[in-house]
């Protein structure tokens, strides 16, 4: 078993998740099995409780975990699947060291972070190592070395990497080479004193990922090479992306990073073959076709509240050939200026998931606009219950429809709390998660799309459909295409008289991959070309 450390120095945001996912992508496409791992250093148990603004997108997996948006990086860059033992944060590692102190299992001893903390750490790496079996596990620290919280981490590595043996082992440290616009060059100043504190505490990188905005000379490769003691090669320039963040692991692959990754790990497989990236590339960059698809939201200044969201509907843009031009628009812009000057020119409207009621009113009247002019329409988990209190409103003419999570006293609950959440008062991991199975109606646009009756998809909500309505709004062409197996809850509803009007209660964004685009997405996208063709002038 091979393990390699991803850390990363100077400034946050610099990619970290997504240079630890392409390396994940180069090692699998060299047949190797690997296996992903994010720590965060953050005292919360997951992000579930905290706030976009805070933390972006949370992103759910499979078994109900809230995770950190790198994991979806993961999944989309590799075959992996994930659980809930891929994301270790601080609150979770004390909270099972206080509950073993609690139950006596330090035997009298002085609880302390080293080795009590450090150890619950480095058993985490063990057990993924030894549930998933994989050839090779990435481990992602969060945070930027120097952080305090993220000490414990450091220390755990290192020790970690000091048990398995140096060939067992290998630690990669993503850094930042700033363009000094006044001085015109790059500056290797603050990776070599991110190195030196790296060093300080125990940990030497051997491989260096330089995020830079400029190419990274030979003769600044030379001087990071000599002052922070790593190989000239292992001086690896990783420069942004022109098009697309699928383009990082070829940038890598060009930088040799694979090839390095194996011989110090001493794996003997063979070269990778990137051609289905490549072909993901062309697409992407050369696209045939052309379309501009609104995202309606609420926490839209934010690069990466809805990440999943704008990957997926680049994949379904992949799916169709087509470039996807995304405009971001605030629902609240909705509200001032109304939907007609907002939403002119797009092709296709998103209305993404959501919490609380800033914005509410600018979504449905997206929704309407969508509806009323036939253009197609994805909702997503609160994008349903948006099309829903919509509907309602405006066709069946219930006055104040609304969902009681904004209107606890609406005459209309079209949108109402589902049954099993009525007890529920801790906030933290309690929402209905995960995967769960639905089961499509034949005959319907959702059934025709997945090619399937049966499908899973992951959710994170508290709200759902009101049963009360289901009738009523059945007779006006309000399309129940999917429903839980027990019938009860409604998962899919789509517009019998509307070209693509379809929205889920959960969330398919995080099940796309560019190689495998959603079926949703790609039917909304295909939608969206479609009528990028028949539009009247
Ligand atoms: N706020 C809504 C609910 O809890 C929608 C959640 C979501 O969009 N993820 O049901």
């Amino acid at each position: 078993m091979k393990y390699i450390f991803v850390t990363g120095g100077v400034i946050s945001s610099l990619g970290k998740g997504l240079t630890a996912a392409s390396i994940g992508t180069l090692l699998e496409n060299r047949g190797l099995k690997v296996a992903l791992q994010k720590f965060d250093p953050y005292l919360n148990v997951d992000p579930g409780t905290m706030s976009p603004f805070q933390h972006g997108e949370v992103y759910v997996l499979d078994d109900g975990a809230e995770t950190d948006l790198d994991l979806g990086h993961y999944e989309r860059f590799t075959h992996t699947k994930l659980t809930r033992l891929n994301n270790l944060t601080s609150g979770q590692v004390y909270q099972a060291v206080l509950n073993n102190e609690r139950d006596g299992k330090y035997l009298g001893k002085t609880v302390q972070v080293i080795p009590h903390v450090t150890d619950e750490i480095q058993n985490r790496i063990k057990l993924l190592a030894e549930t998933t079996k994989a050839d090779v596990v990435i481990t992602e620290i969060g945070g930027t070395t120097g952080d305090i919280e993220g000490l414990p981490f450091l220390e755990a590595i290192r020790e970690f990497a000091q048990d398995v043996g140096p060939h067992n082992a290998l630690f990669v440290h993503v850094t930042y080479v700033p363009f000094i616009k006044a001085a015109g060059e790059l500056k290797t100043k603050p990776t070599q004193q991110s190195v030196a504190k790296l060093r300080e505490i125990g940990i030497a990188p051997q491989i260096l990922i330089c995020r830079c905005e400029r190419p990274l000379e030979k003769e600044l490769r030379l001087k990071i090479s000599m002052f922070c003691n790593v190989p000239f090669e292992a001086v690896v320039e990783e420069k942004d992306v022109d098009h697309s963040i699928y383009e990082v692991p070829l940038m890598l692959q060009r930088e040799r990073v694979d090839d390095q990754v194996c011989r110090a790990l001493h794996l003997d497989v063979p070269a990778p073959d990137m051609s289905p990236w490549q072909e993901i590339i062309r697409k992407l960059i050369a696209p045939q076709h052309r379309v501009r698809i609104g995202v309606v939201g609420k926490y839209i200044e934010l690069q990466d509240a809805y990440k999943s969201v704008y990957e997926a509907i680049s994949h379904g843009g992949i799916a169709n050939d087509c470039g996807v031009a995304i405009e971001k628009i605030e629902a609240e812009e909705i509200e001032k200026h109304g939907a007609d000057k907002v939403l002119a020119g797009v092709s296709g409207v998103l209305v993404p998931g959501g919490f609380g009621e800033r914005g509410i009113e600018g979504k449905i009247q997206a929704a309407q606009f969508a509806r009323e002019r036939k253009l197609p329409y994805l909702g997503l988990c609160l994008g349903m219950q948006i099309a829903t209190i919509e509907f309602g409103r405006n066709v069946l003419g219930l006055k104040g429809a609304h969902s009681t999570e904004f209107e606890p006293n609406t005459p209309h609950p079209v949108i109402a709390m589902l049954d099993s959440q009525l007890k529920v008062t801790k906030k933290g991991g309690t929402m209905r998660l995960g995967a769960q199975p639905c089961q499509l109606a034949v005959g319907t646009k959702a059934a025709r799309l997945y090619g399937a009756f049966v499908v899973n998809e992951r959710h994170r909500h508290r709200f759902e459909f009101n049963n009360a309505y289901r009738e009523k709004y059945q007779k006006a062409g309000f399309v129940f295409s999917g429903l839980s197996p027990d019938g009860k809850l409604v998962e899919v509803i789509e517009l019998a008289d509307h070209p693509f009007f379809l929205a889920s209660q959960f969330h398919p964004e995080f099940l796309s991959k560019p190689h495998q685009p959603h079926p949703l997405f790609r039917g909304f996208i295909g939608a969206a070309h479609q009528r990028t063709l028949h539009r009247p002038a």
